[in-house]
């Protein structure tokens, strides 16, 4: 017959224990050996921190349907400590984008994800999210919110369901256990840096490409021009072969810009 589970876990929890009281350097009176637990500081760390995620309250359409019914009575996200889902970003560790994401929201996103305190994880649900799902290539519709903030587990689907998105979370903590309170970066100086907010125009653009956007649209010439006259008048033209070669060359040179390391 086999061992009911009780039995095994005793016999787990006498050979763990065992293990570690006859470590040389541990010395544990006899009277307390049932009452001491050996471990490292980065277990209790992180399974503190992956015992009481609190996620971030708001949801961009449909897959939020689904991520509301994981919090209800029947999923209950209570049994992982995620069931305060809090309204407000500096007090939330999770932030769960379930839906598609419009290039009118991307700006408040981010803004909303810089607004939260470190240690921050971000899970993309859904097709929409991940990458535009059924609307890719929409003209109001972003590619995938992980092109302006960076994302820890992705969730597929249209809409995942609750099991689905219990799998992502249950990732997400095995993510969490993997890391080490002496190399995570929101404890070193500078490594954790705000994410420009994108700005929303006729597109959405990352300020950071600015200079670029306005040697693309206005010429070189007219880029200098601007600093000192304000806006010059753009008209709609066809690009010429050399505009096209321009055009290449500052691309790649941006993207020379962005591989240094800053
Ligand atoms: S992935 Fe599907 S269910 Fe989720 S928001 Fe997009 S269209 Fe809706």
């Amino acid at each position: 017959m086999a061992d009911s589970p009780a039995t095994n876990f005793q016999e787990l929890k006498s050979s763990q224990f065992q293990s570690y009281l006859q470590h040389d350097t541990i010395v544990v009176p006899e009277d307390l050996e049932a009452n001491v637990l050996v471990t490292t500081l980065d277990k209790v760390y992180n399974w503190s921190r992956r015992s009481s995620m609190w996620p971030l309250l708001f949801g961009l359409a449909c897959c939020a349907i689904e991520m509301i019914a994981t919090a209800a009575s029947r999923f209950d996200l209570a049994r992982f400590g995620m069931e305060v889902m809090r309204p407000s970003p500096r007090q939330s560790d999770l932030m769960i984008v379930s839906g598609t994401v419009t290039k009118k929201m991307v700006p408040a996103i981010v803004r909303i994800y810089n607004q939260m305190a470190e240690p921050r994880y971000v899970l993309a649900m859904g097709a929409c999210a991940t990458g535009g799902g059924p609307f890719k290539e929409g003209y109001n519709v972003v590619s995938g919110i992980d092109t302006y903030i960076p994302v820890d587990v992705y969730v597929p689907g249209c809409p995942p369901t609750p099991e689905a998105l219990i799998y992502g979370l249950l990732k997400l903590h095995e993510k969490v256990e993997r890391q080490s309170i002496a190399k995570v970066a929101w404890y070193k100086k500078n490594t954790s840096e705000a994410v420009p907010v994108p700005i929303l125009g006729p597109d959405v653009f990352d300020p950071r490409q600015i200079e670029m956007i306005r040697e693309h649209t206005l010429g070189a010439g007219a880029a200098r021009s601007t600093a000192s006259t304000g806006p010059a008048r753009v008209l709609p033209q066809l690009l010429t072969p050399e505009q096209r070669a321009h055009l290449e060359e500052v691309r790649a040179r941006f993207l020379a810009k962005a591989k240094q390391p800053a």
